[in-house]
C-alpha cells in the first residue's frame, strides 16, 4: 500500500508563512503532480512528507498512520532530487545499494535488487562506473535506481528533469511514466513545468503562494480551471 493524506499542513519560516493549510488525499498507485511557480512551497511540502522538515502544524498520514514521529528512513519513502545527490567516489552499483547497506540489508539481497533496478533503467553496462563517467541523464537514472531498490511505498520526485537538456527531459519523463505503470507505485512529482504536469499526472495539484488553487485530472483543469491563476498556469504555452 502507499496512500498519503495531508491534513491542514502549515509551515512558517520565522514570520514567513510558506504553506498555509494544505489538505490532500493521494490514493494507492496514483501519480500526483504538484505544479506551481518557483517559491510557492512545493519542495517544502515534499520535504515535510519525507520527514526531512517538520510542519509547523497539521498531520501527514502514510497508509492511515500519523507519520509525525516516524523518522525519514522508516517512512517507506524514497526521494529523487533535481541535483541527483550521488556520491562521486562510489560506483553506480554502490550508489544504488548504499541506502540498503546502511539499513543492514544482506549483501545478496542488495545485489538482487540493484540488478533488477539496473535492468529496468538500462544501467547494466554502467554499474562499475563512477558518476563523473556518466552523462546527466544516466546520473539521474542512477538516482531513480537508488530510489527503486528501496522498494518504497511512496516515491517523491522534486523537479527531477530540471538539469537535463530538452531531449533527455522527454526520455526521462517517459521512463518515469513507464516505471509508474510497471510498478503501480504511488508517486508525487513536483515540477514548475506545465507540459510535464499535463502528460504525467493522474491528478494535478496546482499550488500558488502556499495554498492549493485546484486539484483535478489534467483535462479537468484544462477545461474547467477554477480561476485565472489555474487557467494561466495550465493554459500558458511553453
Ligand atoms: P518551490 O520548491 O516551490 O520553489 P520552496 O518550497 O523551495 O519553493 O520555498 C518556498 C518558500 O520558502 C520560498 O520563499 C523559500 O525562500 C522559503 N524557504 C524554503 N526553505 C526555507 C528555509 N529553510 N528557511 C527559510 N525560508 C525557506
Ligand atoms: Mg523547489
Amino acid at each position: 500500500m502507499g496512500t498519503l493524506k495531508l491534513e491542514n499542513i502549515r509551515k512558517s519560516f520565522g514570520s514567513v508563512d510558506v504553506l498555509k493549510g494544505i489538505d490532500l488525499d493521494v490514493k494507492d498507485g496514483e501519480l500526483v503532480v504538484f505544479v506551481g511557480p518557483s517559491g510557492c512551497g512545493k519542495s517544502t511540502l515534499l520535504r515535510i512528507i519525507a520527514g526531512l522538515e517538520d510542519a509547523t502544524s497539521g498531520d501527514v498520514l502514510i497508509d492511515g498512520a500519523a507519520a509525525g514521529h516516524i523518522p525519514p528512513a522508516k517512512r517507506g519513502i524514497a526521494m529523487v532530487f533535481q541535483t541527483y545527490a550521488l556520491y562521486p567516489h562510489l560506483t553506480v552499483r554502490d550508489n544504488m545499494g548504499l541506502g540498503l547497506k546502511q539499513a543492514g540489508t544482506p549483501a545478496a539481497e542488495i545485489a538482487g535488487r540493484v540488478g533488477k533496478a539496473s535492468a529496468m533503467l538500462s544501467l547494466d553496462d554502467y554499474l562499475a562506473r563512477r558518476p563523473a563517467e556518466l552523462s546527466g541523464g544516466q546520473r539521474q537514472r542512477v538516482a531513480i535506481g537508488r530510489a527503486l531498490v528501496r522498494e518504497p511505498k511512496l516515491f517523491l520526485f522534486d523537479e527531477p528533469l530540471s538539469n537535463l537538456d530538452a531531449a533527455l527531459r522527454v526520455n526521462t519523463r517517459l521512463e518515469i511514466a513507464r516505471l509508474h505503470r510497471e510498478l503501480s507505485a504511488t508517486m508525487i512529482y513536483v515540477t514548475h513545468d506545465q507540459v510535464e504536469a499535463m502528460t504525467l499526472a493522474d491528478k494535478i495539484v496546482v499550488l500558488n503562494n502556499g495554498r492549493i488553487e485546484q486539484i483535478g485530472a489534467p483535462m479537468e483543469l484544462y477545461n474547467s480551471p477554477a480561476n485565472l491563476f489555474v487557467a494561466g498556469f495550465i493554459g500558458s504555452p511553453k
